[in-house]
């Protein structure tokens, strides 16, 4: 197929440099391959030319005072991928191996994704390369502010709607929220994550954790299998790992790992998941510290592991659940979960698996869900929020988490219903590809060449 050989030559040439949004490209395209040959009119409509490129990209200079008095710069970005089917959404990542490709290949996967949802959102991401480890709380407010005061104008409840991802949690949204509305004056659902007593939405906080198990459930379902009582390996201790933690221990699972940029946990017992909020969500401290209560559990310091992949997926378990960040599984560590028997696979992550990791899990057929549609609960509930906002409305715990497991079955069935109609049934990545392109496609052509 010329037209996806073609296409992808020209994104090398013309994003250097950029290897994760090539990375991602190149998966999503060569997963289209298929859909062209049966529906040539994509390529007469020269629909993935246009769908590659962003719609736009916002850069910007970020400048603000520590607490020593001193102006430090910082790199911002803003990519407005494709707004197709409603208005931009996605995430904003603070940490400092952000680089306008790693917004890229996340605003990429966010349109697919967000399509999967059924729901009316387009595709954005957005971020910095600040680096919020060791800043104090004035240090990190006036960041926020110094960052929102140049992307308040580029965003709206109607036309772009950013929300958290790495390093950006519930405080950073606070301050984000606050200069929006210092500067516009108004108070509008322009920011997802937001406080529950400030247009939040109950549930929205759990809601890629509790989406990526709800998914881990509903491939074993089909395989008539079930979580309980299976051993499972969560990577991160963020957001996505905590509350991914959080549902496993509710549906009878065991997690028995949780990572950081330091270091992996291995307690055999099951996490503490209340030691690890109080570490992780208030005192924001090394994951070391998790040894002080449970001397008995394993500390292995990443330094300790400089090999090819990552500690935490060498322990034996039935389940995995990569939840903290890009690339971080490798085929090695494929081939060790294979090895110990692992079955299951579900995303937390946006793209935790290496493109050699994803082929060896897909040649083993087992049940392993892409991050794009495994962990789109979290964008999925964002919109929930926004329809709260809309409407003035604040929907109940039991309501949110009915439509997150709708929501998140749907996406399955869709993704398992496409790659059944491309002859690999079990091929989830080839249908959540499929699926979430035909939509946002379709909708490019209905709208003409804008
Ligand atoms: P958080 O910042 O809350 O947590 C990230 C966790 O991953 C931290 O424990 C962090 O450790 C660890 N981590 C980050 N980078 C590395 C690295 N290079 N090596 C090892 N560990 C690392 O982020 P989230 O939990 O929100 O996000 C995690 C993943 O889930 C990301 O891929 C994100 O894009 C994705 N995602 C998040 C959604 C959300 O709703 N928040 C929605 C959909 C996807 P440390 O603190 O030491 O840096």
């Amino acid at each position: 197929m010329p037209y996806v050989h073609d296409t992808l030559a020209r994104l090398q040439q013309s994003s250097p440099a950029q290897t994760e949004f090539y990375q991602a490209a190149e998966e999503v395209l060569e997963c289209l391959r298929p859909l062209f040959e049966r529906s040539p009119h994509y390529h007469d409509h020269n629909i993935i030319e246009r769908i590659v490129e962003p719609e736009r990209q916002i850069l910007f200079r970020v400048s603000w005072t520590d607490d020593a008095g001193k102006v430090r710069v910082n790199k911002g970005y803003r990519v407005q991928f494709n707004s197709a089917l409603g208005p931009y959404k996605g995430g904003l990542r603070f940490h400092p191996s952000v680089t306008s490709g790693t917004i890229k290949f996340l605003g990429f996967e966010q349109i697919f994704k967000n399509a999967l949802t059924g729901l009316a959102i387009g595709g954005g991401k957005g971020g910095s390369d600040f680096d919020p480890k060791g800043k104090s709380d004035g240090e990190i407010m006036r960041f926020c502010q110094a960052f929102m005061s140049e992307l308040y104008r580029h965003i709206g409840p109607t036309t772009d709607v950013p929300a958290g991802d790495i390093g950006v949690g519930a405080r950073e949204i606070g301050y984000l929220y606050g200069q929006y509305k210092r500067l516009t004056g108004r108070y509008e659902g322009v920011l997802t994550g937001k406080g529950l007593n400030w247009g939040g939405s109950i549930g929205r906080k759990e809601a890629t954790g509790y989406g990526a198990v709800y998914f881990a459930q509903n491939m074993l379902e089909a395989r008539g299998d079930t979580l309980d009582g299976k051993t499972c390996l969560v990577s991160g201790a963020g957001n996505v790992a905590i509350y991914t933690i959080e549902k496993l221990h509710e549906l009878g699972a065991r997690a028995v790992t949780c990572s950081d940029s330091s270091g992996t946990i291995h307690d055999p017992n099951g996490i503490d998941l209340a030691l690890l909020k109080e570490l992780k969500e208030v005192k924001r401290v090394s994951l070391e510290a998790y040894l002080g209560a449970h001397p008995e559990a394993h500390y292995i310091p990443r330094a300790a592991y400089p090999g090819d992949g990552h500690a935490v997926w060498r322990i034996k378990a039935d389940a995995a659940f990569p939840c903290a960040t890009q690339n971080e599984l490798t085929g090695a560590d494929a081939a060790a979960l294979l090895d110990n028997g692992v079955a299951c696979i579900s995303e937390g992550a946006n793209m935790p698996s290496t493109a050699e990791a994803v082929d060896r899990f897909l040649e083993a057929k087992i049940a392993y869900g892409p991050g794009k549609a495994a962990n789109a609960g979290g964008v999925a509930t964002s919109q929930l929020e926004m329809a709260q906002n809309s409407s003035m409305q604040q929907w109940s715990l039991d309501k949110v988490d009915a439509k997150l497991k709708e929501i998140m079955a749907n996406i399955h069935q869709q993704c398992a219903d496409t790659a059944k109609e491309f002859g690999e049934p079990t091929n989830l990545v080839l249908g959540a590809n499929i699926a979430g392109f035909r939509r946002v496609a379709d909708a490019m052509i209905d709208q003409g060449a804008v």
